[in-house]
């Protein structure tokens, strides 16, 4: 007789929806399969669009939640590399196909068959979660648990491209929207050398960026500002969801310099090719990171002290939570905890 195990987790029922509780029922592990106890879970604005239905993707109920901590209750019988009681987080992939050229070379989040942990999958605002093995991530000793959460989609997001595209310590980089984000790319930029701005449309924000590892700040809404700042970047990474001028951004390049995206803005760039030739400049966007680049990133945080600011709130005020997220005054990332 196969063993059922119950799942009792928070759903949104429709789009749009607050979440209500809701249990689930799942059976034996499959092979490579982890179950985690979830200990603590960050609210990632891409819950908020996934409970919204704003890309079109959503399946109802929907369990959201994909930046989890947790220790693994129980393992399917091929798992060797995590052993039940460890430590481990859980991001935006919960699977990937472990055959495609992307996996194969170590670039398992472009895997086109990856299986997002909220997309068709119950995700972490729950009190257990389940995965494949090859993307639960242990977490090293002395990373502090209640805050680590937020760096499984969050950090991993903001850190990637700084290794996919060599971001160097001589280089001024720019991060537009000081949100979930937004306030660790200052963080790690910081770390890692660069000299760095924050693009903020909050001023209250702007010391409190400053605090974070900015060494300047600009208004992301006020033309004269960004125009003043014509040719100072390397590197700008969006995290912002919304449309802003980004004729503007590109003109704050430096020749050779990249606009980023990491921010899922849903318009489409509406931008002069001319600039673009004539500073031979670049766009470009990536989703989340691997998996080994997450263990990097978490040695790399450790060795710093980075840790995402956060608000804790108990699993059980999840709409509470989320509404703070919607008000714009979370500081910078909520956390939901079971403990
Ligand atoms: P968040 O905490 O809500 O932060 C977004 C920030 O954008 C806000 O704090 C705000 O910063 C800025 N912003 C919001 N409305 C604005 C407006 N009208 N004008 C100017 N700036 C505005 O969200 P998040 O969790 O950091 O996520 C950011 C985006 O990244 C979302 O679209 C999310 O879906 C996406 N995401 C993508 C990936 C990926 O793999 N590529 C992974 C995770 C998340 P200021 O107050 O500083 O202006
Ligand atoms: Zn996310």
């Amino acid at each position: 007789m196969s063993k059922i195990v119950t799942i009792n987790a928070y759903a949104a029922l429709e789009a749009g929806g607050q979440f209500e509780p809701y249990s689930y029922e799942v059976g034996e592990l499959t092979p490579n399969e982890v179950e985690i106890d979830v200990l603590h879970c960050g609210i990632c604005h891409s819950d908020l669009s996934m409970v919204d239905n704003e890309w079109g993707i959503s399946q109802y109920p929907l369990v959201a939640g994909h930046e989890v901590i947790g220790t693994v209750a129980a393992t399917g019988s091929n798992v060797r590399n995590l052993e039940k009681g460890l430590t481990v987080g859980l991001g935006w992939h919960s699977g990937y196909c472990g055959d495609c050229y992307s996996c194969k070379t170590g670039d398992q989040n472009l895997c086109m068959s990856a299986q997002p942990t909220i997309v068709a999958h119950h995700g972490g605002f729950a009190d257990k979660v389940r995965a494949d093995a090859s993307s639960v991530i242990p977490i090293p000793e002395g990373i502090d648990l209640e805050s680590a959460g937020p760096m499984l989609c969050g950090g991993i997001t903001v850190f990637n491209p700084m290794v996919q595209f060599e971001v160097k310590s001589t280089d001024k980089v720019a991060v537009i929207g000081i949100g979930g984000l937004g306030h660790i790319a200052l963080q790690f930029l910081n770390a890692w050398g660069c000299e760095v701005t924050a693009f903020t449309s909050s001023e209250s924000k702007r010391q409190e960026a400053l605090n974070l590892g900015a060494h300047k700040t600009l208004n992301s809404r006020a033309q004269g500002e960004i125009e003043a700042a014509a040719n100072s970047f390397d590197f700008i990474i969006s995290t912002v969801n919304v449309k802003l001028d980004w004729n503007l951004y590109v003109n704050t390049l430096k020749p050779k310099g990249r606009l980023h995206f990491v921010g899922a803005t849903l318009e489409p760039l509406d931008l002069g090719v001319f600039p673009l030739l004539m500073g031979q400049k670049s766009i470009s966007g990536s989703p989340v990171g691997s998996p080994a680049t997450m263990e990097k990133m978490l040695e790399f945080a450790h060795l710093h002290q980075i840790k995402p600011q956060v608000e804790k709130y108990p699993m059980s005020k999840i709409n509470e939570a989320i509404d703070h997220l919607k008000s714009g005054k979370a500081r910078y990332r909520i956390v939901l905890s079971n403990v």
